[in-house]
């Protein structure tokens, strides 16, 4: 028996025959389709430029190198995250602190951020850069979080892995209205794939080029940047800086732009899916997802919150059933300092309560487009089963 995965990739006919049709092409990288694919990312989200690259943690690194982060920096991050988004600030050489999380939305508090800033102030440790995260979706107050921006002189990266296709204040996340950068994943679990891929979206030229730049080896082909040399050498490109090789494979950018063009479908099938659950589970000994009304998620997580205090079943017993039905429940997250390597930095149980409640009563239920009702029917059954 096949398990019910907590998410997986959609893959149409369309996409497969884009995919054949680079592999026949001249170009397999460095070709036409991922501009193509930047520009359609772009224009959906509404921001001036995209850089697409191989991973979402590497538009993440690019992002903050972009924007400065080094040795000495300290970026703040939501501890409900995968790892990715604090690992950034470590590449860089710069240290990592956590905001801990709102009860409701689960993204990280304003209110806890405000307190944080202004001790942070007061000890002059003030972060350089803010990754809030999207969490599972949702928009975080982005508002609230750019106005605090403005006040104390910290510059923001959306963490969007989880959120393309979806709004906030009625604009699409990515539109970079109340940040320098905003980035996605395409992991075959997120909302659109690539395979691995991510890119950054951004409204300010000069992140774009550098961005750019770091993407590939820190090399650049514009005549304009490049130094002065004898006019009788051939210099086609100059390192200028010290890059990488994170560049998207034309193969993943058509499987990508592909799969833009079913992105409004998927999200809408996600949401058919989360209010089937929102009604079935209601009155169940847990907590459906909160929507803040200034969002329109994109779904790509549903995570139920058993209410421990009322439930004959704790969290691993809800796992353990649901597992051995064959349903592949999942947990997002763990609280990114409690991984080991961050334990051995110095950050202790306990530093973010709010995170580790949640932590320990929450699990990601089968959630993505084409999830079946049979398949959903028989979650929920066991969870009413399991929850009553
Ligand atoms: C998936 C994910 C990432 C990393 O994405 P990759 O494309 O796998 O590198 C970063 N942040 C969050 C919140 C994620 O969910």
């Amino acid at each position: 028996m096949t398990k019910i995965p907590y998410g997986r990739q959609a893959i149409s006919q369309e996409d497969i025959d884009a995919v054949v049709a680079v592999l026949h092409s001249d170009f397999l990288t460095q070709g036409p389709v991922v501009p193509a694919f930047e520009k359609a990312v772009a224009s959906y989200c509404h921001a001036n430029y995209a850089v697409a690259v191989n991973s979402a943690t590497s538009a993440l690194h690019i992002a903050c190198l972009a924007l400065g982060v080094g040795p000495g920096d300290i970026v703040w991050t939501s501890p409900v995250t995968f790892v990715a988004s604090a690992n950034c600030a470590l590449y860089c050489g710069a240290s990592v602190d956590f905001v801990d999380i709102d009860p409701q939305t689960y993204n990280l508090s304003v209110e806890n951020l405000t307190t944080k800033l202004t001790e942070a102030e007061k000890l002059g440790k003030l972060p350089k850069v803010l990754i809030p995260v999207h969490l599972c979706g949702q928009s975080c107050d982005m508002v609230s979080i750019h106005q605090l921006s403005k006040k104390y002189g910290f510059r923001i990266v959306e963490d969007a892995s989880h959120a393309i296709g979806g709004y906030y204040k009625n604009e699409p996340v990515g539109n970079c209205r109340y940040s320098d950068i905003t980035i996605f994943s395409f992991h075959p679990v997120k909302i659109i794939t690539t395979g691995e891929g991510g890119m950054a979206v951004t409204n300010n030229p000069e992140l774009a080029d550098l961005m750019q730049r770091y993407r590939s080896h820190g090399i650049t082909s514009d005549a304009q940047k490049m130094m002065q040399r004898p006019a009788n050498e051939i210099w086609n490109y100059q390192q200028i800086a010290l890059g990488f090789n994170y560049r998207m494979t034309e193969i993943q950018a058509a499987l990508g732009l592909s799969q833009m063009g079913q992105l409004d479908e998927f999200v809408a099938k996600r949401h058919e899916l989360a209010l089937r659950y929102d009604d079935a589970l209601a009155g169940l000994l847990l907590r459906t997802p909160f929507q803040d009304s200034n969002t329109y998620s994109s779904y790509h997580l549903y995570p139920i919150r058993i209410k421990l205090a009322e439930s004959k079943l704790n969290q691993r017993g809800v796992y353990d059933i649901l597992q051995a039905e064959g349903i592949n429940v999942n947990l997002h997250y763990i609280p990114v300092y409690r991984q080991p390597y961050y334990e051995a930095m110095g950050f202790l149980p306990g530093y973010c309560p709010e995170a580790e409640a949640y932590h320990k009563e929450t699990l990601s239920i089968p959630m993505y487009p084409t999830l079946k009702n049979v398949e959903q029917d028989k979650v929920i059954n066991i969870l009413h089963e399991v929850l009553s």
